[in-house]
This record gives structure tokens, C-alpha cells and sequence, in this order.
């Protein structure tokens, strides 16, 4: 989350430079956020269901492969738990 958060503080850092100050790319960057936040919310392990984005307790802008805290390869196939 916070490897999002930074891309949406540059987001509106630069747009800040490109458009002059505006709420409206500080809306987009929050808007953008909560969609970046969505998806990432439902990358659990499917044996454990930690999520996958921390690791320990820092949070990385990527999904893990291995699971941290049960070891469980969560890049191979799920069983069909989510449609
Ligand atoms: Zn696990």
C-alpha cells in the first residue's frame, strides 16, 4: 500500500507540474488508489490467508510468490476458491 501511496503522491506531484495545482489530480490520485487498493486486498494466500503484500510488517507494492508466513507457492493454481 504504501509503494501505491508514493505512485500517487508522484501522480500528483506531477501533474502538479504539468497542469498547475489542482484538486481534480488530487481526486484522480485517490481515486486511483482506492482501485489500486481493491484488487490488492484479494491477494491472499489461499492456504493461510495472509496477504500476500506483507511481508512481515512492511508492506511491498508487490504480491509475494511465497507465501511469508506458511510457505505456500501462491503462484501456482489456486483451488477454485473465488469467481
Ligand atoms: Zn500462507
Amino acid at each position: 500500500m504504501l509503494g501505491v501511496l508514493a505512485l500517487a503522491v508522484l501522480t500528483v506531484a506531477a501533474a502538479d507540474r504539468l497542469f498547475g495545482h489542482s484538486t481534480l489530480a488530487f481526486a484522480a490520485a485517490i481515486i486511483m488508489l482506492i482501485i489500486a487498493n481493491a484488487p490488492m486486498l484479494r491477494f491472499n494466500c489461499p492456504a493461510c490467508g495472509k496477504n500476500l503484500f506483507f511481508r512481515g510488517p512492511v508492506v511491498v507494492p508487490w504480491p509475494n510468490r511465497i507465501c511469508t508466513r506458511c510457505g505456500h507457492d501462491c503462484a501456482a493454481p489456486a483451488p477454485s476458491q473465488n469467481r
